[in-house]
């Protein structure tokens, strides 16, 4: 009997967590697993007493849906994908809906959705976020795809969305083919991001100022109060402040050597690509990159020196609001990066996307969850055309105010000979951004005098000449 409003296969811990949160919301979710025991365990446990029904096979899963038949994927990304998409189509009909919920590539998604397009079946690629507690509670959806597929399960996702505000869903309809994906790509990379500035703060904090686990614990709880307020700034405090079984703090034993899983990488990749400098995220995978070496920096460590005798000496509380500053006016270089280049996938691609509401999207429910994403959202609801958030009066404002902070931070770190990859790019990028003129005229000369590849003047743009350096008169 068709008794579920939608199935869900890949019963691991984002798939089990999800239909969960389904059934809480009223939903009756038909659940089936590659490995069948699975739907068979999980029925007997974690599912016990709801509504969810499991299914033997894909058939039985599809003889179970109403239609249109909506059919949730949260396996491995790849070829699993593929697999289940394969074995799905000669069992649906035109209008049924497939959805992709994992971490996939976004060109992956942009070909599911032109090859099932053909098939008169309509596919959409969601980015999820949030981990097992957001699938479980709330998480953050980023639908695309088929726009003709919203209305059919616009009511489930932004039932199961995380809420922030007077009840807002974190989550909206994205853009067509791979644009879910690429979103949440890009937030994946802003959070390798604001991960890797928080580490750098830590970093002046320990080695310039000398402050210990509890004084880094209060003061990240104290930013928390400030702009700052965050998911990420939020447990970072609560690290500092965790001890281990001996009662000595965790953190100091935990190997400085940071892994990935890639998704910061395709985000770096892609700015490459389309030529947009979101070089905050580029440094922050180069970091964890440069972390993963570790043997070789222990052997480093033995023969390259730093600054020798350099000993902080000014007002420490002074110093650790500089570091705050400059931890802010980072974080909004990032997220100006961030959506240059959703901006730039939307040019390339022909996406029309609402950058207003993808701030809305991550303001709750995900890893990058701060008070900071409704400050974006209000910037492009001021303006929805808004080229940068770097021109937006609050966020021009707030990086002005935080100026001479973020430069003492940097100076001061580079003087103590402390790596702080992302602070100094992001004030790289600030002063390359603001700077009318940029030397790069030099850049087409020598261009030009190796490799004829023509100039244009100031007073003639548009029009490209090449001049016989070595020539005279
Ligand atoms: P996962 O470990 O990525 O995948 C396990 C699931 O995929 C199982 O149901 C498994 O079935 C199935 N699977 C694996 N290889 C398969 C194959 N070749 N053919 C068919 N099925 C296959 O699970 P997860 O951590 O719950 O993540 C699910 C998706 O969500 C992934 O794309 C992941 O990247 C994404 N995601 C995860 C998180 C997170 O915090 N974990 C957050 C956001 C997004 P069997 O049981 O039969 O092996």
């Amino acid at each position: 009997m068709a008794e579920a409003d939608i199935a869900l296969i890949g019963l691991a811990v984002m798939g089990q967590n999800l239909i969960m949160n389904m059934n809480d919301h009223g939903f009756v979710v038909c659940a089936y697993n590659r490995t069948v025991s699975k739907v068979h365990d999980f029925l007997k446990n974690e599912a016990k007493g709801s509504k969810v029904v499991g299914a033997e096979s894909l058939e039985d899963m599809v003889s179970k849906l109403k239609k249109p038949r909506r059919i949730i994927l949260l396996v491995k990304a790849g070829q699993a994908v593929d697999d289940f998409i394969d074995k799905l189509v000669p069992l649906l009909e035109a209008g049924d809906i497939i959805i992709d919920g994992g971490n996939s590539e976004y060109r992956d998604t942009t070909r599911r959705c032109q090859s099932l397009k053909a098939k008169g079946l309509l596919f959409v690629g969601s980015g999820v976020s949030g981990g097992e507690e957001g699938a479980r509670y709330g998480p953050s959806l980023m639908p695309g795809g088929h726009i003709e597929a919203w209305p059919h399960i616009k009511d489930i996702f932004q039932s199961i969305a995380a809420k922030v505000g007077t009840g807002e869903p974190c989550c909206d309809w994205v853009g067509d083919e791979g644009a879910g994906h690429f979103v949440k790509m890009v937030h994946n990379g802003i959070e390798y991001g604001d991960m890797q500035l928080i580490c750098e703060a830590y970093h002046l904090m320990k080695d310039v100022l000398g402050m210990d686990h509890d004084e880094m614990a209060q003061a990240f709880d104290k930013w928390n109060k400030t702009e700052l307020d965050s998911f990420l700034i939020e447990i970072t405090a609560n690290i500092f402040k965790y001890r281990d079984s001996d009662g000595t703090h965790l953190l100091p034993k935990i190997r400085d050597s940071a892994g990935q899983k890639g998704t910061g990488k395709w985000t770096a990749i892609s700015a490459l690509e389309y030529g947009t400098p979101v070089t905050l995220i580029g440094e922050a995978v180069f970091a964890r990159c440069l972390s993963s070496l570790k043997d070789e920096r222990v052997e480093a460590s033995r023969s390259l020196s730093g600054p020798q005798g350099v000993k902080f000496s000014g007002d420490k509380e002074a110093f650790l609001e500089d570091i705050r500053k400059a931890l802010y006016a980072s974080k909004i270089i990032s997220y100006a990066q961030g959506f240059m280049l959703l901006r730039q996938a939307a040019k390339e691609f022909g996406w029309s996307l609402n950058y207003g509401a993808i701030a809305l999207m991550w303001r709750g429910g995900c890893i990058i969850r701060s008070v900071f994403l409704g400050k974006i959202k209000e910037a492009f609801d001021r303006d929805a055309e808004l080229q940068n958030l770097l021109l937006d009066t609050f966020f021009s404002n707030a990086v002005q105010d935080c100026q001479e902070s973020w430069r003492r931070a940097v100076s001061t770190g580079v003087q103590h000979g402390i790596p702080m990859p992302c602070f100094t790019t992001a004030l790289s990028f600030y002063d390359g951004y603001r700077h009318e003129k940029l030397p790069a005229n030099l850049l087409q000369a020598q261009r030009d005098y190796f490799g004829a590849h023509t100039y244009e003047l100031l007073s003639n743009p548009g029009h490209f000449i090449h001049t016989n350096w070595t020539g005279h008169g």
